[in-house]
């Protein structure tokens, strides 16, 4: 039996943040991740061009600070984001060019001046805002594409108070890594040598002679502390055996994955230069699809991301991949015109239901719960302790997050000892 001071559970960006600052403060620790790969939510594959593709999350700006700093550190490459004006919508089947996008519209300005303890659902909220019917469904497809749940899933409460968290909304789509984010978590666990343990998802945690004794296929390993690194919805893969942690097994029930597909299309010519279409396109039907320029600026690498969020992902469950893009080119074609159907390559991930990180972007609160599910959370429970994107102390359910709440966490362990 392996015995360490900390194991973490999950090598996302908070677990691979917390060990590597764990370990600078002396701490022996191990991290232990369910799949093959460290990452989690962010995943980075290179296809036969030679080009990292980014799977999941991708996107950091300059007040992101900890992540750019990541990617430095590891002597990786930031690439600018090309993001030039104009916002082509489709809105009940018609198309518009729009200054601004979905959310920005109506949103952003009305729910920081709302009550924060507002009880109920995002929807509820919205509709007693007395917009239009277009108004509103612009701010549902946004919602759905950046929480990934229909608005009547959200707790206003839960949303309000991530959005609360961030230090700016200024460009948030700024850089990306040319390497990929998934290969800075790749060189992130690598440095942690035998501190790292990839395909070993733990299945129960007990507690023994004032240790946690965590299962996992690599055998047990014993620790007088642990850091849970995961969304609190995949909790449940856990068994968590001492009746003090009990609790745990009913606490997922309180919280919601988004629903997220994400489509990568790449060409030889940026064809919608020039064009109407500056950076951003969204529709409302179906609600939750938006695609993005993400080219550099450089105009060598010429990309459109495609979200598929809440409804949009939905809709496309269980369809196999070229059904899907199908769909996708039929719903894009009306904003970016024909040569839209002619990509040289094309990366699909389907993120809704996730075994191990639950779903993407975030993790939510159901909104009928009457108190904050997260709070039980930030607290540590005789030497089991949380993170995760969702928890962090700014920009929660973005990597900069993730950094953060794992960087915060070591901290406050660090600081008892
Ligand atoms: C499609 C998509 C696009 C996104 N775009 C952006 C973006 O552009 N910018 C941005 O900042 N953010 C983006 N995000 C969000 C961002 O990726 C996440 O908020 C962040 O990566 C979460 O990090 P984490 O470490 O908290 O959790 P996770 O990444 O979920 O990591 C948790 C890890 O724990 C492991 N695990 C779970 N259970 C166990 C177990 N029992 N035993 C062992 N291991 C376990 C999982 O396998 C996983 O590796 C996006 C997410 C998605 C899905």
């Amino acid at each position: 039996m392996r015995t360490v001071d900390v194991a973490v559970i999950g090598a996302g960006f908070a677990g691979l943040s917390a060990a590597h600052a764990l370990r600078d403060g002396g701490a022996k620790v191990l991290v232990l991740e369910a799949q093959d790969v460290a990452g989690g939510r962010v995943k980075t594959i290179v296809h036969d061009d030679g080009l990292a593709y980014e799977k999941g999350g991708q996107f950091y700006c300059r007040d992101m600070t900890n992540i750019a700093g990541l990617v430095e550190a590891y002597g990786l490459t930031r690439r600018d984001v090309r993001k030039e004006p104009g916002v082509v919508a489709m809105l009940g089947g018609k198309r518009k060019v729009l200054e601004r996008d979905f959310l920005e519209h109506h949103f952003f300005e009305k729910i920081f001046k709302a009550d924060p303890h507002r009880p109920g659902s995002l929807g509820n909220w919205v509709r007693s805002l007395g917009l239009d019917a277009e108004a509103v469904a612009m701010i549902e497809s946004g919602c759905e594409e950046v929480l990934g749940r229909p608005i009547e899933e959200l707790s206003f409460r839960s949303t309000l108070e991530c959005l609360s968290k961030f230090e700016s909304f200024e460009n948030t789509m700024e850089y990306c890594c040319a390497e990929g984010l998934g290969t800075l978590a790749g060189l992130m666990a690598k440095e942690l040598g035998d501190g790292f343990q990839a395909n070993a998802p733990v299945s129960a945690v007990g507690r023994k002679d004032g240790l946690f004794h965590l299962a996992t296929p690599i055998g047990t390993v014993a620790a007088k502390e642990i850091v849970y690194a995961a969304s609190p919805v995949v909790l449940r893969r856990i068994d968590w055996r001492a009746p003090q942690d009990e609790w745990l097994k009913r606490h997922p029930n309180r919280f919601v994955a988004g629903k997220m597909r994400k489509i990568v299309l790449r060409y030889g010519k940026p064809f919608w230069r020039g064009s109407d279409f500056g950076w951003l396109g969204q529709t409302d039907s179906p609600s939750g699809l938006s695609v993005m320029d993400a080219s550099n600026v450089e105009g060598t690498l010429n990309v459109l991301a495609v979200f598929c969020g809440g409804t949009a992902a939905v809709a496309m469950d269980g369809l196999p991949d070229d059904a899907i893009l199908a769909k996708v080119m039929n719903i894009i074609e009306p904003m970016l015109g024909p040569q839209v159907r002619q990509p040289v390559t094309v990366v699909q991930t389907n993120w809704t239901d996730h075994p191990w990180v639950g779903g993407g972007y975030a993790t939510w609160a159901r909104p009928w719960e009457t108190e904050d599910p997260w709070s039980p959370m930030r607290q540590p429970h005789d030497g089991l302790h949380f993170t995760g994107a969702e928890l962090a102390p700014a920009f929660p359910g973005f990597i900069e997050g993730a950094v953060r709440a794992g960087r915060d966490v070591a901290a406050r362990m660090l600081q008892r000892r």
